[in-house]
């Protein structure tokens, strides 16, 4: 006996990019069969009028283990997430895993060993405005190298954030990742808002390095104007056969912590900012629009708060993700109930809505497939991003009529609002939502590559 079928729906064949009505059977974590025909299950859910997908992947988070990004991830239809970006992860992978394989998880995670916190901090190199010496770069890849043995995917960096690291120090660690077959996601290095430079530093790397890159949020990055040219560049060096791919947020408001070089006086008057610009995320004045006054209280009492910064064109986030090496990404934070910016509740909801539903930039099964099957192929997960029998049972049933977000800025309303049209979500086979509800359950499973 099957343990759950799914009967009725419309399943996604997201690397063909077509749809037929078909019923899938699952046996414990696996998927077991397609057939013409309804199945008998010990569960059976009717998704009839509904969209069966596999589980979206998440190629950009920083859930890391913290349970209530989880839960809000697995709400909005995502089953794996990968952490650990932007420069920032635990240090030890092995024990970060084993961790969360022993209390289990509601998704599964695979993760980066972040270039910033903790490469850069274990050779002792504290200073954000300083580059690392030959020796100190060694004692990163040494770190990395444990890392990738423990399980890692690859190493992440958050160039702005460590402003002063030269490029060499980004070569030596994308060169070790090209030799061990990992990824290279890059949250970019702008000096101002008009900083195409920073992409050209990028591309020397995978030029030099032959490592596959990631460029990271690619809107919050260049939203301000610069993602035509800035995509034309990608697009010429792939034409050289350098492999570059982008993830990208359905907003152009972006948030980061306020401790950060982002938002050090430097930066905010190279940029010309206004502090009418910042909405405080997090904390004790959430919800509350930055002055001069409350910019220096909060250097002063809290400057580990997540603040949102207001910019950019929205139809960047349009242009960028109809791209076919384009893939959706929710740059999720782990904030307490009520806090953050919607992109942690909102935005696959907010992907099939804007992107399928009402702009038709990208078919549903297009759609599907950069959710799914693209960022299984970039961080070579075999067994993911399929409806296939023998593939992992990650699904997500999804109503195309109604899927939205719900969720909003905290200066307006909650930014952990939950969606709505996502009726079912199974992790490894185990229901994580029902009737748009999180279950509790705890199957997801630490990725080691
Ligand atoms: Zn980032």
């Amino acid at each position: 006996m099957l343990t759950t079928a799914i009967n009725h729906g419309i399943v996604i064949d997201s690397q063909n990019k077509t749809k037929k009505q078909l019923h899938v059977g699952i046996q414990g974590d696996k998927i077991a069969v397609l057939s013409e025909t309804p199945l008998e299950a010990e569960e059976v859910i009717d998704a009839g009028g509904l969209v069966v997908s596999p589980g979206f992947i998440d190629p950009h988070g920083h859930v890391d283990g913290e349970l209530y990004a989880g839960e809000l991830s697995v709400c909005q239809g995502i089953t794996t997430t990968v952490g650990g970006n932007c420069g920032y992860s635990p240090e030890d992978m092995g024990e970060f895993f084993k961790e969360q394989e022993r209390k289990g998880f509601p998704i599964h995670q695979a993760m980066l060993i972040g270039h910033g916190i903790p490469l850069r901090n274990r050779a002792g190199v504290y200073d954000r405005y300083k580059p690392a010496c030959d020796e100190e770069i060694e004692i990163m890849k040494e770190t990395a190298r444990k890392a990738f043995q423990d399980g890692a995917c690859g190493v992440s960096f958050g160039l702005d954030y460590v402003p002063g690291c030269s490029i060499r120090e980004v070569v030596e660690l994308a060169r070790l990742c090209a030799e061990y077959g990992k990824i290279c996601p890059i949250h970019t290095r702008l000096l101002t808002n008009e900083d195409l430079y920073s992409l050209y530093e990028l591309i020397l790397v995978a030029r030099e390095t032959k490592a596959d890159i990631l460029i990271s949020h690619f809107v919050y990055q260049y939203c301000g104007g610069l993602c035509d040219p800035g995509l034309k560049m990608l697009e010429k060096a792939q034409k050289e056969g350098l492999n570059i791919h982008i993830d990208s947020g359905m907003y152009t408001n972006w948030t980061t912590y306020f401790d950060t070089a982002t938002f050090d006086l430097n930066n905010i008057q190279n940029n010309n900012w206004k502090f009418s610009q910042m909405v405080v995320a997090t904390g004790k004045y959430k919800g509350q629009v930055m002055d001069e006054e409350l910019y220096f209280r909060m250097k002063e009492e809290c400057p580990h708060e997540a603040v949102i910064f207001f910019e950019g064109i929205e139809d960047e986030i349009y242009e960028c993700l109809k791209k076919p090496y384009a893939m959706p990404s929710t740059d999720i934070g782990a904030y307490d109930k009520g806090e953050g910016h919607p992109q942690i509740a909102g935005t696959y909801p907010r992907y099939f809505r804007e992107m399928v539903r009402e702009r038709k930039l990208l078919t549903l099964e297009e759609a599907v497939h950069k959710a799914t099957y693209l960022p299984a192929k970039v961080f070579k997960m075999e067994d993911k991003g399929v409806i296939l029998p023998g593939k992992d049972a990650d699904i997500t049933v999804f109503d195309p009529a109604e899927i939205c977000d719900t969720a909003t800025y905290p200066h307006m309303g909650l930014p952990d609002a939950r969606p709505r049209g996502i009726p079912y979500v199974l992790v490894a086979g185990e229901t994580a939502v029902k009737e748009g509800i999180y279950t509790g359950s705890r199957s997801g499973r630490p990725i080691r590559k």
